[in-house]
């Protein structure tokens, strides 16, 4: 039997630390799909739009993955998809007590999906969206941090708003 794993998250942007666990990930299974998992009422920088099209972008090369968006709920979107694996990446204690949680909702809510985590890469242990996009507002450098690709979005980005030029 294949074995497909989804990696959820915003993805908003694709950082390297995804990027490393998209690649690791790959070693393990026969199929990854990364999933922007999107809240319609939470606010994000980029666009669902712009999301798929930056993961498609970085993920172009990479063989067995796909890119796909979703707005429900988690483990139905792995059914349907005939997946049974969630692939999660773990970074410092902070991620843990939020991780165990949202891995025992959905083991309660289907117990054939299970949830796999990898440890973050040694380099990307501090590496979030969330920083990244602080530092990109306020004109800081965030080149070597997010693939090339996504360093000129976020540059376009704020540029528009007096950051990053
Ligand atoms: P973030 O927490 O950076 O906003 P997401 O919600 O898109 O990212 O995260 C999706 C998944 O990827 C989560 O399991 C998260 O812990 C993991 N992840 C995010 N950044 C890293 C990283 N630098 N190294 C390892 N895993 C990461």
């Amino acid at each position: 039997m294949k074995k497909i794993a989804v990696y959820p998250g915003s993805f908003d942007p694709i950082t390297n630390g995804h990027v490393d666990i998209i690649k690791r990930g790959l070693r393990m299974f026969d199929e990854l799909i990364v999933l922007i998992a999107h809240n319609p009422n939470k606010k994000t920088l980029f666009t669902v739009e712009e999301r798929l099209g930056m993961i498609r972008e970085v993920i172009r090369d990479c063989k067995n993955v796909r890119v796909d968006s979703f707005d429900g709920l988690l483990v139905e979107y792995v059914k349907g998809a005939g997946a049974n694996v969630i692939l999660r990446g773990l970074r410092a204690l902070s991620d843990f007590e939020y991780e165990f949680q949202l891995a025992l909702i959905n083991r309660r809510l289907n117990r054939d999906v299970e949830t796999v985590f990898l440890m973050s890469g040694f380099k990307w242990f501090y590496t979030s969206s969330k920083i990244i996009n602080e530092a990109a507002s306020l004109g800081g450098s965030v080149k070597g941090l997010v693939p090339e690709i996504v360093n000129l979005k976020l540059q376009e980005k704020y540029s528009y708003k007096g950051g990053i030029l």
